[in-house]
């Protein structure tokens, strides 16, 4: 069998991975790719397959990055089905029309300036029709029940507890009588999360493919409920707003967790907790109904305690963009929680806009922020930005806590690996920025005695049995290759003028000394282009 790595490979978004049997064609997940733009140019590129010659989707959760582009397949000519749990297939249900319509509101604008500039149209890279065409292929599956795909391919849906309906995946495959068992691990969940299960814990399989967002860190300990209260106590003291960035769907619902224990607790004071995100407040409604998924504890709380843990009488939701706007004049500090979590779209933008000029507000982060994300450059401390096309000064606290992440640390992915108790015949590294797959396949190489192997955008690993070997993708873009090759010229030039300097005195003589030192940091800046291409 066949498998390619189509996303997040070497970067955390873009999950997708084409499994090859004999004929058949699985995808495993069709996710979008977020952050900077030379990343997002992936989802306009054609796919590395022809998409009616998929035979299924086998999708792991709902969020964007790992179901983005099922509407785009689904539009380029896929005709078979999404095998997806009953809570993703839900929650895909009002996410992959959101993500259309920001599609085509981003298309719109990028119109508008174009024909003043006199450029071509551009289309969407999907409509809403596109969206709900492509839902009508979803097809639930339950959890621990094994689907028989074909005669030889087999596989398990178990819950990852990353959020609510969310999978890593068994698959068996049959190849001349012998059988190899794959485990997609999807996004693993960190355990004792609030509502939702711990991931399972499986002890078999021939191979793995991990994801390692957090491999080279440790999520803090700490109190959560003490630090996110002293956060609240000191803003309301400041007599201001506190604008949480939340993903949509999982972030937001455990932020309403604790948020209801605070204030029921009476460890913040009483005032308006507010969802202002059309899709958080959808999501909630199907977190709300969909009470089987939920761990012991939120059972208990719920049926026992009969006190629901998503909801407080403080909360309130906004559904129209008009009582959004009204926020901006509120006169007494609120809690905002409103997406995108990253700060890329969204009512956020808005009231980033109205917030971060103010000494007085906090902006807290709750989740993982990706590369080139307006997210990722608050923070990291930048004093200035631009929000919807105005030049914001960064005055507010700017607060970032990564505990309340839905992605397994270090630890937790080695101790789930550690769970495997026959002998892997290889883990594969995916969903994590280098320097984090990186520094988790020395310490799988350490402590496990595993080969590893991290995969780049293309790569196709074969695999026969327990035996595997790489193809590794070549430079396909025209113009990274032309890049590459400008930078060996640069490359050959640089060594002959180093030599020529070095003839002509070099460090004897200050001048030269000089332009050798010049000479030296453009060669490293263009050895870490080279590195990053
Ligand atoms: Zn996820």
């Amino acid at each position: 069998m066949k498998l390619t790595f189509l996303g997040a490979a070497g970067m955390v978004t873009g999950s997708s991975y084409l499994l090859e049997v004999g004929t058949q064609k699985i995808l495993v997940d069709c996710g979008m790719f977020q952050g900077s733009k030379t990343i997002t140019a992936n989802n306009r590129r054609e796919f590395l397959y022809d998409p009616t010659a998929i035979d299924c989707v086998i999708l792991t959760h709902a969020h964007i990055d790992h179901s983005g582009l099922l509407p785009k397949l689904c539009k380029a000519g896929f005709k078979g089905m999404i095998y997806a749990t009953k809570v993703t297939n839900e929650l895909c249900g009002i996410m992959l029309p959101d993500s259309a319509h920001i599609q085509e509101f981003d298309a719109e604008i990028e119109n508008r300036k174009g024909k003043r500039a006199g450029r071509k149209p551009v289309e969407p890279l999907y409509s809403i029709d596109d969206a709900r065409i492509c839902l009508t292929h979803f097809s639930p599956v339950d959890y621990d029940t094994v689907v028989t795909l074909s005669p030889i391919v087999k596989v398990c849906f178990r819950d990852a507890g990353h959020i609510l309906g969310s999978a890593m995946i068994e698959v068996w495959v049959t190849e001349e009588g012998k059988t190899t068992k794959l485990v997609f691990s999807g996004d693993l969940g960190q355990p004792n999360q609030p509502i939702i299960k711990d991931p399972t814990l499986i002890d078999e399989a021939d191979y793995i493919i991990v994801e390692t967002t957090y491999g080279n860190r440790l999520h803090e300990d700490y109190d959560k409920e003490e630090k996110l209260a002293s956060i609240i106590n000191a803003s309301v003291a400041r007599g201001g707003n506190i604008i949480i960035p939340s993903f949509a769907v999982g972030r937001t619902q455990t932020m309403l967790y604790y948020l209801h224990n605070l204030l029921k607790s009476g460890r913040i004071p009483e005032m308006p907790v507010i969802i202002d995100s059309p899709l958080a407040i959808s999501a909630t409604d199907i977190f709300l109904h969909n009470t089987q998924d939920y761990d012991t504890e939120a059972i208990d709380m719920l049926y026992k305690d009969h006190d629901n843990p998503l909801l407080m009488p403080q909360l309130r939701f906004t559904k129209t963009a008009e009582e959004s706007r009204a926020l901006n004049e509120l006169d007494k500090p609120a809690i905002i929680i409103s997406a995108s979590g990253m700060c890329d779209a969204g009512r956020i933008l808005h009231h980033l806009k109205h917030n971060l000029w103010r000494s007085e507000a906090s902006i807290l982060f709750i989740g993982y922020q990706a590369q080139g994300s307006l997210g990722r450059r608050l923070v990291e401390g930048a004093r200035k930005v631009k929000v919807l096309g105005e030049e914001i000064s960064v005055k507010a606290k700017i607060h970032s806590l990564d505990g309340f992440s839905a992605h397994a640390d270090q630890q937790q992915l080695l101790t789930w690996l550690s769970y495997f108790k026959t002998k892997l015949a290889n883990i594969f590294l995916v969903h994590g920025e280098s320097e984090a797959s990186e520094t988790f396949a020395q310490i799988i190489k350490e402590k496990m005695e595993v080969s590893t192997y991290i995969p780049n955008l293309g790569d196709v690993a074969t695999l026969t049995g327990r035996v595997w070997q790489v193809e590794e993708a070549e430079v396909t873009s025209p113009a990274v290759k032309q890049l590459h090759d400008y930078l060996d010229v640069l490359d050959r030039e640089y060594i002959e003028q180093r030599k020529k300097l070095e003839q002509m005195g070099g460090a004897d003589n200050s001048k030269i000394a000089e332009i050798m030192r010049s000479l030296e940091k453009v060669h490293s800046y263009m050895n870490k282009t080279l590195n990053g291409l």
